[in-house]
């Protein structure tokens, strides 16, 4: 076992490099301590431009940043590629990939994933897009099959290679319609002249009666209206029974042939083993105190998507976004240094910045506050606070010159299959018959 020794300064283990744990480890430079940071990729997502990069507009590179590279400067900080298996509150300890680790004060920031909700043959075919190895898969996929749908000879054949549909009208169902419409009504004429662009069929798909149901009434009107514009087809008040990787069935007996089916329905939280299930809340998350602690330690703390601070006024919890991750990192950082002082603790609040969802060029709908407006000025707004939050300025860069890029052209990114998509468990054959009628 690998073994780290304490060191006069108290070690804080921080497990990802997310939003939430990347703020805690910042905001803990030039602190009496001592920072190791523990993430199973060796890179912070910046997953809400992950939409992009499955629709070929982005490079992956360009939403990542190296965990190292970003703090390079900070001399308390460490990183170490590992991923955590099991927490062990007694002895202070985590066993993770690379051995055991001691820790003083431990900071559970691993973000959430994809939940299907027990529906075993949805999570078999379905595409989910929450990192960025997930986005590539969707990327390649896409195009796979727009592909297979060139090499098929009637409308019948083509049809389930150019239905897409998207289960989860929140931002990411949303944004990730509006940016396969714009693929279908501008890329698809110069690239695939072999198709008609009509017979590429976007629905999204959500079981409540509007879109983006967590923003306001307008917010939800204005993007239906974007939407239905672009030509995406609205399925509400529709829930899905069934897919069997070829026809999406739904609960009123309707059904759409189709091999690209995303589900964007649903999130639940990362919780390594050793928390105890007593404290695991509604979306498998941990439940903390009002100081993002979680109860029954003294020095454990969840932050993030991971954490559910169940109060009063927040008797759900706090939204699953950025913001919250951020204040939540930057609220522990301070709570950990005035507990090692002996100070005072101060509860967390929330401060709601807004939401943004974009639709498409021109498109976006804001909610900041009393302030609701949608078009051109919340686009503008909601690509400003995309660039300015990514991470690294080469980064930032990049993705500003390809905006600009595919707004001048209508025709950014490259659309690369690099590497070919096969969903795990589900033999190519049964994923991509090769047939050319
Ligand atoms: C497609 C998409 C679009 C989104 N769009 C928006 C948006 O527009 N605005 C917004 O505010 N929010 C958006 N969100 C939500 C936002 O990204 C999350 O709320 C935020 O990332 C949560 O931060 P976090 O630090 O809790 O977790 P994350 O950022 O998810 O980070 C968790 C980290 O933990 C690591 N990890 C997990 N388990 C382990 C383990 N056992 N061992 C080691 N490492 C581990 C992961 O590798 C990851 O790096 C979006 C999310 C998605 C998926």
């Amino acid at each position: 076992m690998n073994t780290i020794d304490k060191s006069k300064f108290p070690k804080v283990v921080i497990i990802g490099g997310g939003f939430g744990g990347m703020q805690v480890a910042s905001k803990l430079e030039d602190k009496p301590v001592e920072v190791l940071m523990l993430d199973k990729h060796n890179y912070h997502t910046f997953q809400p431009l992950l939409y992009q990069v499955a629709t070929g507009s982005l490079e992956a590179d360009s939403i990542a940043f190296s965990a190292r590279k970003n703090f390079a400067g900070q001399k308390n900080f460490r990183f170490r590629n590992a991923e955590v298996l099991k927490i062990n509150p007694e002895s202070n300890t985590v066993d993770t990939t690379i051995g055991e680790i001691a820790y003083d004060y431990l900071v559970i920031a691993t973000g959430s994933t994809t939940n299907f909700f027990g529906n075993k043959d949805i999570e078999r075919f379905a595409m989910p897009m929450k990192s960025i190895p997930e986005a590539l898969n969707l990327r390649s996929l896409i195009l796979q099959n727009i592909e297979e749908a060139v090499l098929q000879k009637t409308i019948e054949n083509r049809e389930p290679y150019l239905n897409f549909v998207l289960v989860g009208a929140g931002p990411t169902g949303v944004e990730l319609s509006g940016a396969l419409a714009e693929l279908r009504n501008h890329i698809l004429i110069h690239d695939y002249p072999e198709l008609n662009k009509d017979e590429m069929k976007v629905y999204l798909v959500d079981f409540m009666p509007r879109v983006l149901s967590a923003m306001s009434e307008q917010a939800s009107h204005g993007s239906q209206e974007f939407l239905k514009k672009m030509g995406v087809e609205l399925l509400l008040n529709a829930k899905v029974e069934t897919y069997d990787g070829n026809v999406i069935k739904f609960a009123d007996g309707k059904s759409i042939k189709t091999k690209n089916v995303i589900w964007s329905a649903g999130v639940m939280g990362v919780i390594p083993d050793g928390v105890s299930k007593d404290i695991v809340v509604r979306g498998n998350k941990i439940k903390t105190d009002s100081i993002c602690r979680i109860e029954g330690s003294s020095n454990i703390f969840a932050i993030g998507d991971v954490a559910a601070m169940i109060t009063d006024e927040t008797p759900k919890g706090h939204p699953g976004v950025a913001q919250v991750a951020i204040q939540m990192g930057n609220h522990v950082a301070k709570t950990i240094i005035q507990l090692i002082n002996g100070e005072p603790t101060a509860p967390f609040k929330y401060f709601d910045k807004g939401s943004l969802a974009t639709i498409g060029r021109n498109k976006a709908v804001a909610d900041l506050g009393k302030l609701k407006f949608q078009g051109f000025f919340a686009w503008l707004i909601w690509m400003f606070v995309h660039l300015i939050s990514l991470l690294g300025f080469r980064n930032k860069i990049v993705v500003f010159i390809n905006w600009v890029g595919s707004y001048l052209t209508y025709n950014g990114g490259a659309r690369l299959i690099i590497r070919p998509f096969v969903k795990p468990g589900v033999s190519e054959e049964e994923h991509l018959p090769k047939t050319v009628d």
